[in-house]
């Protein structure tokens, strides 16, 4: 099959790569219809996440066909039209009875690939799905980005929303309006929320915050900042961001942060916690939790307006250097096998 797979740092290629096939009773097999481009694929890309196996097939935003199923798998028969988590989940551990999904015991990243030991992604014109029965959920037909949203940005949007405990009223500051800072405006005003802020520096995604019913702000005028909020989505991964949140914040209010942040130490100190009575929360969404939620929510909130690329599986290669240069108002790359 063709796959995009990672070489080296600033070194993806559409290549040749093996069929996956089925190894455990519960996998399944998924002919990938649209694919997606995430800002965490960033991270191996550029470098500031090591470990990843040259050969590795990225991605971990897909939507497909169900065509081969393990003599296991009692939800899916071949035909059968899915949307995937970023990562997969057994439904029956602790971790998933508790709705953390993203720490299952069984779980696996999609795209990732490590000392030989771990699971291929969904750039690409198949992909294994362990755990399929826990994972997957179905979708209607068609390639509606909304549909693929669901998997990973738009759940996490969620997860933030419900991290940072919005509720009818709250005022709320989304920081970073990326593909998952404006999905998680869209969470806070399903939430209730009576008036969100968000920040960023980028015109183009500013333009979609006010779209989605955010008071947009741009992050470098601190006149301009919200003062005094009652949670703040950080939705970056930089020491910056969580600095920012920290001066929109009131006392005792919540940082949410869904970044996944690659630096050593946190940004605020203990002091500074203890001086505004802050909750600190963050971590890998639970996707496959909200998923049936988001997949409503999608649609009816029209999110497939953040789509800037859509190109050819072949162009993935093109597709990387679009988004992580930010070129011609990237948003999201989608990809099509
Ligand atoms: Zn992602
Ligand atoms: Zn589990």
């Amino acid at each position: 099959m063709k796959a995009l797979t990672f070489q080296g740092v600033r070194d993806v290629r559409v290549t040749d790569a093996p069929d996956p096939v089925l190894r455990e009773p519960t996998d399944a097999l998924v002919r990938v219809e649209l694919a997606a481009i995430c800002g965490s694929d960033l991270h191996p890309f550029r470098g500031h996440e090591r470990g990843l196996d040259a050969g590795t097939v990225l991605g971990h935003e897909f939507q497909g066909e169900v065509i081969a199923v393990g003599s296991a798998v009692e939800r899916w028969r071949p035909g059968d039209r899915v949307v995937a988590p970023f990562s997969t989940s057994c439904g029956q551990c602790a971790a998933c009875a508790r709705g953390l999904t993203s720490r299952c015991e069984r779980g696996q990243l999609f795209g990732w690939v490590q000392g030989g030991h771990g699971l291929h992604g969904g750039q690409a014109e198949l992909v294994r799905v362990p755990l399929a029965d826990g994972s997957l959920v179905r979708i209607p037909d068609g390639t509606d980005p909304a549909l693929l949203f669901a998997g990973d940005i738009l759940s996490t949007g969620m997860f933030l929303a419900e991290l940072g405990e919005v509720s009818p009223g709250s005022t709320v500051a989304v920081i970073g309006c990326g593909p998952v800072g404006l999905m998680a405006i869209l969470a806070a005003r399903a939430r209730g929320a009576a008036q969100v802020f968000a920040l960023d520096v980028l015109p183009e995604r500013l333009a979609l915050a006010t779209e989605f019913g955010a008071t947009a702000v741009h992050a470098a005028d601190r006149s301009a900042r919200p003062k005094g909020v009652d949670a703040a989505l950080e939705a970056v991964g930089s020491p910056e961001s969580t600095r920012l949140a920290y001066d929109v914040v009131r006392a005792g209010a919540v940082i949410a942060a869904a970044g996944v942040h690659t630096e050593e130490r946190f940004a605020i100190t203990p002091g500074e916690v203890y001086d505004k009575n802050l909750t600190y929360r963050a971590g890998r969404a639970p996707a496959r939790r909200f998923m049936e939620a988001a997949l409503d929510l999608g649609r009816r909130a029209g999110v497939a307006r953040i789509v800037s690329h859509r190109l050819p599986l072949a162009e993935a290669r093109e597709g990387y250097r679009i988004f992580d240069e930010r070129l011609d108002r990237a948003t999201k790359v989608l990809l099509e096998p």
